[in-house]
């Protein structure tokens, strides 16, 4: 791993075409000093803004993105059959609002990727194309042999959460703090980011992580939107209303 004095990092996932939140997650980090971005795939799908959101992404310096489900459902690359009615309805719609150029720059995303030394994969790194949910501490521990960095970061449940497994003890634990160190050389961590665009976790907030390389800290952060004007444009697509209502509730 390369340290560079004060480099951090910000990561986030599951921009879900929702522009007003990537948006405000741009102007929270411009605030402080961050060397490089990571984002962890599902930058389209439920929302009203998708060429949008693909442009900002693919024009950010310094960015490293690898693919998620939804952005491989636009492109044909997954069988729709897998996703619930109310997101094959919005994977159809933005097929037909992309342009090519975003189309390109999805294309063109990896599945799994390697940035600074941690591993970065949409949904779990022992399946990366099968789009398994990870959300307890069962299915953790077996993630863990399924990559060689210390850190492994993921999104897909748009729930924020990081696990902890120390290799000396065996011991695998759900890390509780908003703010924790990784400087413990036993210690490798599986770090799910939440979501920008489509949190799930009760907190309307747009979810992202700071990983201040130098330090050894992972930080949980959050950010206000606007979400009505979100709601608005998603409801003035006619897409399905329950995905403009349930930005409101973070659920
Ligand atoms: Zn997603």
């Amino acid at each position: 791993m390369r340290f560079i004095k004060n480099m951090q990092i910000a990561v986030m996932a599951d921009i879900h075409s929702n522009l007003e939140a990537l948006e405000a997650f741009l102007n929270c980090i411009c605030k402080e000093k961050i060397n490089k971005f990571i984002c962890l795939g599902d930058i389209v799908g439920y929302g009203a803004s998708p060429n949008e959101c693909v442009e900002v992404i693919s024009k950010s310096p310094n960015l490293y993105a690898v693919s998620g489900n939804h952005d491989w459902g636009v492109l044909g690359k997954t069988d729709l059959s897998c996703f619930n009615e109310i997101a094959r309805i919005a994977i159809i719609w933005t097929q037909n609002q992309l342009n090519s150029k975003a189309k390109d720059y999805l294309g063109s995303l990896p599945l799994i990727s390697i940035a600074s030394g941690a591993f970065l994969v949409h949904a779990t790194p022992e399946a990366p194309a099968d789009w398994n949910y990870l959300v307890d501490v069962y299915d953790a521990r077996r993630q863990f042999q399924h990559f060689n960095e210390k850190i492994c970061f993921v999104g897909h449940s748009h729930v924020p959460m990081a696990f902890e497994l120390n290799e000396t003890t065996d011991e695998l634990k759900i890390i509780r703090d908003k703010k924790f160190s990784i400087a413990d050389a036993h210690c490798r961590y599986l770090i799910n980011v939440g979501s920008i665009g489509q949190p799930r976790d009760g907190d309307p907030r747009a979810s992202f992580v700071i990983w201040n390389v130098q330090d050894q800290t992972i930080e949980f952060r959050r950010v206000t939107y606007n979400i009505k004007r979100a709601q608005q444009k998603i409801r003035r697509t006619g897409l399905p209303l329950f995905l403009a209502s349930r930005l409101s509730v973070g659920r």
